[in-house]
């Protein structure tokens, strides 16, 4: 009997104990491996320590795997992991597979959706540390899968269950410079300065203005990952910069709402936002605040670019001292309409002020995502079965009313730019066809061929939202959107600001042509794998030269690759013809006896270029073009403006060094650099002033300092080309005593406003800045110029506009008020300077990497400093 009971015991012990012995006494805390508590004062984990942890995790629990999701910007590889009951992870295809019929719709009945609703589970994406130097949500991730994967509670066991979680580091290299910067300053005087370098190697802060376009490989990434492997329900991207004093910032969302996205998305933030608050006020966790600042009019953002995906985006804003070091509050700290505590509607728990650590900040993250992990677990079928509805509903509505389709020509002033949106859009989620025949709408024949984007789709609010144009609305005129808000925002007199652009429309940044289809259209077409551009070649005897136009973007491409390889370049300075054709001023012309056939024809069809032969001379004047060494002004105040500039340079193949403070106050710039690029920065004196003493290490203050603008007067002075971008022409407009007036500068906000717009711009093509720009094109507009020209006694010295706004209202898209102000002022200018030239690049013609359609207007302006 004895025997046979301890036989029985032993038998027990095995089968309950051996789980848990895999599953569980293995599964180290954080801590074990990090060697310090996630949320610790003064300690943050890497990138490269937290997917270590999560891969002894995932060796030793069931209930999660990783995948990897391509490389980042700096190379690293982004490991994503995947959690959720161990059933739920053996059918991982299975419930991918549901979700993305659900998220797709077609030939799915009311039925069968419900019946797939009942089945499926809900995937919900949470990410953290897209802002790596808001440092906490970053670490709750390392929190959340160590939580969950060893609760024993019915509630997480229930979520389990019915959810399966994305769970992301969505900047790794930034979560390491972060790091790397702030360890060694713990405990000096340094401890809580800001890092002097962007926390993404180009994008810093704007790598959440990328979404609706996916220049980056992050971005690229991420959008795969949420746009054809998993279709979430719930997308949820952490953020750490609350409204003082509130300490978590949730939905309801302020205004104003963009109008292309299904109301049910709307609804349930509103009801997740709330869930979200009514966790915090359980758990005692005072000061969530909703309805203020975050507006979900921009569709840039991580979060608003997959609401017109049929995605429900949830942002919450956590409080953030610095980094991981803690602070203490009073009352007195408070903004004076928050020192009484008033209780609200959407601030009813008001935060009395103490300690706040990073291991508060670390537990808010943690409330936020346990509660829509709760919400998504409680309303799994409806949020499945609304995923459905949202899609067919857009079909629906599409199938009868307008656009129902956009249609793209295939020819266009840059096909390779053409090429580009067709491709973004695509990894976007979204399906482009090609015509097989010839069709007509809305009274314009197309030949077959045409690339169609129909609206019969479960996406297709997104391309409405980025094809067409914006009508930003005038805030002033809603005041009912208003009730609810606390924090008083003035708005009397001057419009109201938006949180980030008014209006983005694509196809005018990137200078492409697209036609809303207002009434239908069923050519027989083809889905597109991929967009294949026209063959290139080379036509027509070269024995003279080879021709290329300077209209498309890779033909930039195309001169840094021959200028690298030691051919001659030239530009025409006028039109002229030959073999039966017309070429305007700037055509691009290599003499055929400085490059290989073999070399120029690689080109042709890398490029997909159509290269033109010649076996004589046209004749005509033309620039000679030598290579430029390019120098990119790199502040230790971190600007976007130089990320993104780098980005395209580097896309482009433009050869550049970034230069720094000290080199400009060293000068002798002539020695080394042809052309200066000045970034824009958010106030353009910095450049000079730089961070104050005592604010950061000694290497890192005081700017270029006024001897650093007077070495940059004599590179130009010596015969070097300068060109300052946006508002920091100013910068020189003020200090160089240019004879050029900004009609902008200093004008108060009642008398003009446009926050960040599309306007119309004409271009004096004839002029090698402009060469290839059509006469006409959309360009951005935010904190930019508006020269007029003074008088000036030295003929030599006259400025020439390169641009200028037209007489009537500029207005492409977005907001503008006062246009009066800029309609015939000048936007790019060549000022003539000692030997040189200052070019004054007014408006950001490479704003955050988007507007492909001006590129060249900066390009040229390098190019044109090897021009003679
Ligand atoms: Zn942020």
């Amino acid at each position: 009997m004895r025997t046979i009971k301890k036989f029985r015991i032993a038998f027990v012990f095995i089968f309950f104990i051996t789980p848990l012995l895999i599953f569980g006494q293995n599964i180290p805390k954080p801590e074990e491996i990090l060697g310090f508590e996630v949320g610790a004062d003064y300690h943050l984990a890497t990138y490269t320590q937290a997917i270590e942890y999560f891969k002894i995790l995932a060796k030793n629990t069931a209930k999660m795997k990783l995948f990897d999701t391509g490389k980042t910007s700096m190379g690293q590889t982004m490991t994503y992991a995947v959690i959720s009951s161990p059933e739920n992870l053996s059918k991982l295809d299975h419930y991918r597979t549901i979700s993305k019929k659900l998220s797709l719709v077609q030939g799915l009945s009311e039925v069968e959706a419900r019946k797939l609703a009942q089945e499926g589970k809900a995937v919900v994406y949470i990410d953290g540390g897209l802002h790596a130097s808001e440092c906490a949500p970053a670490q709750h991730n390392i929190q959340l899968a160590y939580n969950l994967i060893t609760a024993k509670d019915k509630t997480t066991l229930k979520i389990l269950d019915d959810v399966i979680l994305i769970l992301v580091f969505a900047n790794p290299d930034g979560m390491n410079l972060l790091a790397e910067w702030y360890h060694p300053n713990v405990g000096t005087p340094y401890e809580v300065s800001p890092m002097p370098w962007l926390y993404h190697k180009y994008a810093g802060h704007d790598n959440n203005r990328d979404s609706y376009i996916a220049n980056l490989v992050e971005t690229q990434n991420l959008t795969k990952l949420v746009n054809q492997d998993w279709y979430p329900v719930i997308l949820y991207n952490h953020h750490q910069t609350a409204p003082f004093p509130a300490r978590i910032w949730t939905p309801p969302n302020s205004e104003p709402t963009n109008p292309n996205v299904h109301p049910l998305i709307v609804r349930w933030q509103n009801l997740i936002g709330s869930a979200m608050g009514a966790a915090f006020d359980e758990e005692g966790k005072e000061g969530a605040i909703s309805r203020i600042i975050f507006d979900t009019w921009y569709p840039g953002y991580v979060t608003q670019v997959v609401d017109s995906h049929n995605i429900i985006s949830i942002l919450t804003e956590t409080a953030l001292y610095r980094y991981a070091t803690p602070h203490f509050y009073t009352i007195g700290d408070f903004p004076k309409e928050y020192q009484d505590l008033t209780m609200s509607a959407f601030y009813p728990n008001p935060w009395k002020g103490g300690w706040w650590r990073f291991k508060d900040a670390v537990d808010y993250c943690l409330t936020a995502s346990m509660a829509v992990l709760d919400v998504a677990s409680k309303y799994r079928k409806e949020l499945l079965f609304n995923k459905y509805k949202m899609g067919q509903d857009v079909i629906n509505r599409f199938s009868q009313e307008p656009p129902y389709a956009w249609i793209i020509p295939e020819k266009q002033h840059d096909f390779s730019t053409t090429s580009l949106l067709l491709e973004r859009m695509m990894l976007l989620g979204i399906d482009v066809y090609r015509s097989e025949e010839s069709f007509s709408c809305d009274g314009i024949k197309y030949p077959a061929g045409t690339f169609i984007i129909p609206m019969s789709q479960p996406f297709a609010l997104f391309i409405k939202n980025v094809f067409e144009e914006q009508h930003y609305p005038d805030l002033r005129k809603y005041s009912d959107l208003w009730q609810g808000l606390i924090r008083p925002r003035k708005f009397e007199g001057a419009p109201f600001e938006s949180y980030d652009m008014m209006g983005w429309t694509l196809p005018y940044q990137l200078g492409v042509q697209v036609l809303a289809a207002n009434s239908p259209l069923k050519p027989g077409m083809t889905q597109l794998k991929e967009v294949i551009p026209p063959e290139g070649k080379i036509v027509g005897n070269p024995s003279f030269a080879y021709l290329i136009g300077h209209e498309t973007n890779a033909s930039f491409t195309a001169m840094n690759k021959i200028l690298s390889q030691e051919g001659r370049l030239l530009w025409a300075k006028e039109s002229f013809s030959a073999q039966k054709a017309e070429f305007p001023e700037g055509t691009i012309i290599v003499p055929s006896q400085s490059v290989k056939r073999s070399f120029m024809e690689k080109l042709a069809k890398e490029l997909s270029l159509k290269i033109i032969g010649i076996s004589a001379s046209p004749n005509i004047k033309t620039y000679k073009l030598k290579k430029v060494r390019i120098g990119m002004y790199k502040s230790w105040i971190p600007s976007t403006d130089e990320g993104w500039t780098r980005l395209i340079l580097e896309k482009y193949e433009f050869p550049y060094t970034n230069i720094f403070d000290a080199d400009i106050r060293a000068g002798n710039l002539k020695n080394n650099y042809d052309a200066l690029i000045m970034p824009d920065t958010y106030r353009p004196e910095l450049v000079i002033e730089g961070y104050p003493k005592g604010t950061m290490p000694p290497k890192y203050v005081g700017g270029i300092t006024l001897q650093g603008l007077r070495n940059l007067k004599t590179f130009t002075q010596e015969g070097g080309l300068l060109i300052f971008m946006n508002s920091v022409c100013n910068l020189a407009i003020e200090n160089f005593r240019l004879p050029v007036r900004n009609a902008l500068r200093k004008v108060k906000r009642e008398d003009f406003v446009c926050d960040g717009s599309v306007l119309r711009m004409e271009f004096d093509t004839k002029h090698p800045i402009a060469y290839g720009m059509p006469e006409e094109a959309g360009t951005i507009f935010l904190d930019s110029c508006a020269f007029e020209i003074m008088p000036t006694f030295e003929e030599k010295k006259t400025p020439v506009s390169v641009a200028k706004y037209p007489a009537e209202n500029p207005l492409m898209s977005g907001w503008i008020y006062g246009e009066k102000l800029i309609q015939q002022k000048s936007t790019i200018m060549e000022v003539p300077y000692g030997q040189g030239k200052i070019i004054l690049l007014g408006f950001p013609v490479q704003f955050r990497a988007q507007p492909y359609g001006t590129f060249k207007l900066l390009f040229n302006s390098l190019l044109y400093a090897g021009a003679y």
